[in-house]
């Protein structure tokens, strides 16, 4: 995809779309940090249902501690590998605390280092809660970057460089919502909804799905 192409697919984005957000429901970075943890595996609308109930009894690192982990896991046990989350949660609640003074911290290094949080993880921190313009590479925006040819590359840290590089400044801040709405919603994985779709003219994908009868 050339340059010019790039920038129109971004201006379209915005144009439909001007304040994408997480479809996480959060309102704070705590809260943030702990429904991106959750969500690994897991849909938003599971870890919402979730957090709806747990936050307004824990939404601070050392309420979450005096809740305790085996409280914790009755809040979170619709949600896969909960056993595995609830105890990150708990060791990254009691990093928070002992080493920065019960906040999230805002930097890659030290995010990075609490129990459960990958790149990706900080990257959406990053981006969601302190405005940095982050490109947290998970499965809807690997296949949007790849299928478009937008930023193709073999494994996400191909297509996060790529992103960073590609995408026009001015759309860095929100790009990753627009991408991941679009995969969730229009490029989905199985059956992408070409027909429907309003970067078609600008998506380098061969296969492109036929209109269904009737549309
Ligand atoms: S045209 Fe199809 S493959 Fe291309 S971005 Fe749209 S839905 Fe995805």
């Amino acid at each position: 995809m050339n340059p010019a192409k790039r920038y129109e697919m971004f201006v379209r984005f915005r144009a439909a779309n001007p304040k994408p957000e997480t479809e996480l429901e959060y309102t704070t970075p705590f809260e943030l940090l702990i429904a991106v943890l959750l969500s690994a595996q897991a849909t938003d609308v599971g870890v919402n249902k979730a957090t709806r109930k747990l936050y307004p009894v824990a939404n601070t690192p050392q309420a979450m501690l005096d809740l305790g982990e085996e409280e914790l896991k009755t809040y979170i046990q619709t949600i896969g590998l909960y056993k595995t989350k609830a105890k990150n949660v708990m060791s990254t609640c009691r990093m928070l605390v002992e080493l920065h003074g019960g906040e999230v911290p805002r930097d890659r290094a030290s995010l990075e280092a609490l129990p459960g949080v990958g790149r990706k993880t900080a990257n959406v921190v990053m981006n969601t809660a302190f405005g940095e313009p982050t490109m947290a590479v998970d499965t809807h925006i690997f296949r949007v970057a790849n299928r478009t040819g937008l930023a193709p590359g073999k494994n996400v840290d191909i297509v996060e460089q790529k992103l960073l590089k590609f995408v026009p400044k001015e759309f860095l801040q929100d790009a990753h919502h627009w991408l991941i709405l679009h995969g969730r919603y229009t490029c989905k994985a199985r059956k992408p909804e070409c027909w429907n779709c309003m970067q078609r003219d600008l998506c380098d994908y061969r296969s492109k799905t036929p209109a269904p009868d009737g549309v």
